[in-house]
């Protein structure tokens, strides 16, 4: 049995949602950037885990300030204390910027193809990652980007900006739609860590949800992360698994050993259903009980497998505000 303060993540990412007193936000800067592009997230911890949580009015925790502390309730009753951890550029203690708020993919679970937002210019992010900097507590830059064109303008893109980015001696991870060469690419111009998201192992499901994917498969991405484990090794190549599509846990379980096989750390992230795709998308927010049980699984899995968790030290991996991280959390 998982000790009660896992078990308390698990609820509160399940949920994924708080309403907050405004006066519990002075002085917090909210998350707007960076994957989840729109939404506005808070980033709470207690007990050594972290979760972040979406603003909501309609969500069933409620967050208050009583005497200095930060106390989350639900049905008017005390859950959990902690603290708000300041947002550096979409998350603490890193600069997650998304470069292109734009795509002409069209996967159903994605708000970007709709927002068509700018493209961030090179003195846009310099700006970014110097205001982090200053705060002293940065650790790490992350990028990600739509595909405004194509992947491989976008891959372009990011090189022109992580070479830029190399003067702040931070470690440097990336998560794009990768292209044939895109890893030893990323490599050469000084990234440390990349992210290229299957989104599902199911197949049934990646076609249902990525179709407007031209041309990049289920077995294309696969590839690219097996090169990918060959260009930056093993703890530094992680993917995106959405829980919630309508996978069993024995896809989930034989998903999850095949990418731990090739070398790549899968990250099991609930759905977030968008209110601008909540018609387009089948989907259902997995349970905390659904949550506890997968990450079980996945922490033997890497074990089993070999992988040290906490060597990454760019993007979600050590964030751990969307997942129940393995190692980190479970
Ligand atoms: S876990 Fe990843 S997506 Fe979630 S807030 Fe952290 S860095 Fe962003």
């Amino acid at each position: 049995m998982p000790e009660s303060s896992v078990m308390l993540k698990a609820e509160l990412v399940a949920i994924g949602t708080v309403a907050v007193d405004e006066s519990v936000l002075s002085g917090i800067s909210v998350s707007t950037a960076g994957p989840g592009t729109g939404l506005k997230s808070i980033f709470f911890r207690f007990n050594g885990h972290r979760v972040r949580l979406e603003l909501s009015k309609d969500s069933p925790l409620t967050m208050v300030s009583a005497n200095g502390a930060v106390i989350i309730l639900k049905d008017g009753r005390e859950l959990v204390r902690g603290e708000l951890e300041q947002i550096l550029a979409h998350c603490p203690e890193q600069a997650y910027i998304t470069l292109s708020e734009r795509c002409v993919y069209d996967c159903k679970f994605c708000t970007v193809p709709i927002l068509q937002g700018d493209i961030k210019t090179l003195d846009e992010v310099l700006g970014i990652v110097e205001r982090a900097a200053k705060t002293g507590k940065l650790k790490a830059i992350a990028l990600t980007t739509g595909v405004a064109h194509s992947p491989e303008d976008e891959i372009d893109r990011v090189i022109e900006v992580v070479k830029a980015l190399t003067q702040f001696n931070l470690p440097i991870g990336v998560s794009v739609h990768p292209t044939y060469d895109s890893s030893q690419r990323l490599k050469d111009a000084g990234v440390d860590e990349v992210k290229y998201n299957v989104e599902t192992m199911d197949r049934t499901i990646f076609e249902r949800v990525c179709s407007g994917r031209k041309g990049i498969s289920l077995d294309f991405i696969l590839d690219s992360l097996r090169d990918a484990v060959r260009v930056f090794g093993k703890n530094h190549v992680s993917t995106n698994f959405i829980i919630g599509l309508g996978e069993t846990d024995e896809c989930v379980r034989t998903g999850v050993e095949y990418l731990a096989k090739m070398g790549v750390i899968p990250i099991l992230r609930p759905i977030t259903i968008p209110q601008l795709r909540k018609d387009e998308l089948e989907a259902t927010r997995p349970s905390g009980e659904r949550l506890l049980k997968l990450g079980m699984m996945t922490r033997e899995l890497l074990e089993k497998y070999g992988f040290n968790v906490e060597e990454a030290q760019t993007m979600c991996l050590p964030c751990t505000g969307c997942d129940l991280t393995p190692v980190r959390d479970i």
